[in-house]
C-alpha cells in the first residue's frame, strides 16, 4: 500500500475521531434535564416551607383561641356565678370578657382566611409534587438514552483509536510527522481526497497534470492549500 493510501487512512480515523471527540463532549455536557429536575424541586421545596410556615401560623393561631376561650369561660364564671358582688370587680371582669370576645372575633376571621389561602396552596403543592414527579421521570428516561449513547461513542472511540494507532505505526517516522504538523496546521485535515478533479480541502480545481502526480507514488500536495492530495484507485 502507498504511503499517501496510508495516510489517507489515518486522515479518516483522526476526522471520526475528532466528530466523536466533539458528540461525546456534546452529550456530557447535556444537562437541561438536570436543571429542569432541579427547577421542579426547587419550586416544591419553597412551596413546602410556605406550607409549614402557614400551617405552624394556623396551629398559633389554634393554639390563642382556645386560651382565649378558656379564659372567657372563666370571665363568665365570675360574672354570673354570683359569687363576687363588689361591683367595680366585676365591671373589670365585664371589660376583660369584651376585649376577648372582641380578640376572639378578629381571630376568627383571621383563621379562616389562613384555612382557605391553606387549602389553595396545598392544591397548588401537590401540582408540584407531581411535576417533580414527571420532572424526575423524563430525567431518568433521559439519562438513560444519554449514556447510552455515551457508551457507545465511547466504544467506538477506544476500538478506533486502538486501529489508528496500529496504522499509525505502519507509516514511515518522517511521513508521519510531516502528516501530523499539516494536521496541526491545516484545521485537521492534511490528507484532501480528489473528487471531480477538485482539491476535498479547499476545493480548488486541479489540472489533469497535478491528477496524473498524485496517482503515483511519493506524496503531491495541493497547490492552492498544500494539503496532500490522494487519489482513490
Ligand atoms: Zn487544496
Amino acid at each position: 500500500m502507498s504511503g499517501t493510501w496510508r495516510l489517507f487512512q489515518l486522515q479518516k480515523a483522526d476526522t471520526r475521531l475528532t466528530e466523536l471527540d466533539k458528540a461525546l463532549s456534546g452529550l456530557r455536557a447535556d444537562d437541561q434535564h438536570r436543571r429542569l429536575l432541579q427547577d421542579a424541586l426547587t419550586a416544591h421545596e419553597e412551596s413546602e416551607a410556605v406550607l409549614r410556615q402557614s400551617r405552624k401560623e394556623l396551629r398559633e393561631m389554634e393554639h390563642e383561641d382556645s386560651t382565649l376561650r378558656a379564659r372567657a369561660k372563666m370571665l363568665e364564671g365570675k360574672l354570673y356565678g354570683g359569687r363576687i358582688s363588689n361591683p367595680k370587680e366585676l365591671s373589670g371582669y365585664q371589660e376583660e370578657l369584651q376585649a376577648v370576645q372582641v380578640r376572639l372575633g378578629t381571630l376568627e376571621e383571621a383563621m379562616l382566611t389562613r384555612m382557605e389561602e391553606l387549602e389553595t396552596h396545598e392544591e397548588q403543592h401537590r401540582g408540584l409534587t407531581s411535576k417533580v414527579e414527571q420532572a424526575r421521570r423524563d430525567h431518568d428516561e433521559r439519562q438513560v438514552a444519554l449514556d447510552q449513547k455515551i457508551a457507545s461513542l465511547e466504544d467506538e472511540s477506544s476500538s478506533l483509536r486502538q486501529r489508528r494507532s496500529e496504522q499509525a505505526s505502519e507509516v514511515e517516522p518522517g511521513l508521519l510527522k510531516r502528516y501530523r504538523d499539516l494536521l496541526a496546521r491545516k484545521n485537521g485535515v492534511a490528507v484532501a481526497r480528489i473528487t471531480r478533479q477538485t482539491c476535498g480541502g479547499c476545493g480548488m480545481h486541479l489540472t489533469d497534470h497535478k491528477i496524473q502526480e498524485a496517482g503515483r507514488d511519493g506524496l503531491t500536495f495541493c497547490s492552492t492549500c498544500s494539503r496532500i492530495l490522494y487519489l482513490e484507485s
